[in-house]
C-alpha cells in the first residue's frame, strides 16, 4: 500500500497493480483505499498527480460507500422507538409503507430482500413519527412556560442527525435543533432535551441557575436526561 500526502494534510492510500490495460483505471473501496491498475508505461508520478487532482471525488465516494456498508450491517430485525424495541415483520404487499403498531413494525412491500430500501421505509416512518412528537412536545413546553409567565421566542424545532450533541439552541435566532437519534429514547427523555434547549433562552451556559430553571419547570429532568449516552 502506498500513500500520497496532500498539501492540506489528507492522505490518499492506494494499491497499484500493473496490468496490460489501455492506460489507467481506478476503483475506490469503502475503506478509502484506491485500487489502481495501470499499464507499465504509466509512471508512478503521473498516477499520484492524477489521484491528488481527484482527491475530493475520492474522499466523497469512499464516504458514500462506507455509509452504504454500515447500512447493510444494520439490524433490520428490530427497531427502537421511544424507549421500546419492536420486532420488524415484512408483509408482502404493494403498499410500500412501514407502519408501527403497539407490538411490531410492519413493513408492507414487494421488495422485502432489498435491505437498503427496507431501512428507508422504516426510517421514514420513524422520522415522521418523531417530527410529530417533537411538534407536540414543543407545544407542551411553550404552554407550560407561558402559564408560568415566561414568553419564549417563536420556535420551530428542526430535527437533525448530529454526531456529538442531543440538541442545540441558537438563542439569538429563536431556533432549536434536536438530534433525530433521540427517537430511540423514552418520550420523557426527548422532553428533557427540549426543556434543556428552551432553558438556554434564559440561561446561555450550564450554570447552577440553568439547572435550577430546569428543575423548577421539569422536576424529573435529571431522571430522564441521565439516560442519554453517546
Ligand atoms: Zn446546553
Amino acid at each position: 500500500m502506498k500513500e500520497i500526502k496532500l498539501p492540506d494534510g489528507r492522505i490518499i492510500r492506494y494499491e497499484l497493480t500493473r496490468k496490460p490495460v489501455a492506460n489507467i483505471n481506478f476503483r475506490i473501496k469503502a475503506d478509502g483505499v484506491v485500487r489502481v491498475s495501470a499499464s507499465s508505461r504509466v509512471t508512478v508520478g503521473y498516477i499520484e498527480r492524477l489521484l491528488a487532482q481527484r482527491a475530493d471525488y475520492i474522499f466523497s465516494a469512499a464516504e458514500r460507500l462506507s455509509e452504504r456498508e454500515s447500512r447493510s450491517e444494520l439490524n433490520l430485525d428490530r427497531v427502537n422507538w421511544l424507549g421500546k424495541e419492536y420486532p420488524v415483520r415484512i408483509i408482502r404487499s404493494s403498499r410500500e409503507v412501514a407502519v408501527l403498531d403497539e407490538t411490531e413494525m410492519r413493513v408492507f412491500t414487494i421488495r422485502g430482500d432489498d435491505r437498503e430500501y427496507l431501512f428507508e421505509l422504516i426510517q421514514r416512518t420513524i422520522a415522521d413519527g418523531f417530527a410529530t412528537l417533537c411538534a407536540e412536545l414543543n407545544g407542551q413546553v411553550r404552554r407550560e412556560l407561558s402559564e408560568s409567565g415566561l414568553t419564549p421566542p417563536p420556535t420551530r424545532i428542526a430535527i437533525k442527525d448530529m454526531r456529538s450533541r442531543w440538541g442545540s439552541c441558537s438563542y439569538n435566532k429563536g431556533h432549536i435543533s434536536i438530534n433525530s437519534r433521540l427517537a430511540a429514547y423514552p418520550r420523557e427523555t426527548v422532553l428533557s432535551v427540549i426543556w434543556h434547549e428552551y432553558a438556554h433562552y434564559w440561561h446561555h451556559d450550564h450554570s447552577p441557575a440553568f439547572y435550577a430553571f430546569l428543575e423548577r419547570h421539569f422536576p424529573e429532568y435529571h431522571k430522564w436526561n441521565d439516560k442519554l449516552k453517546f
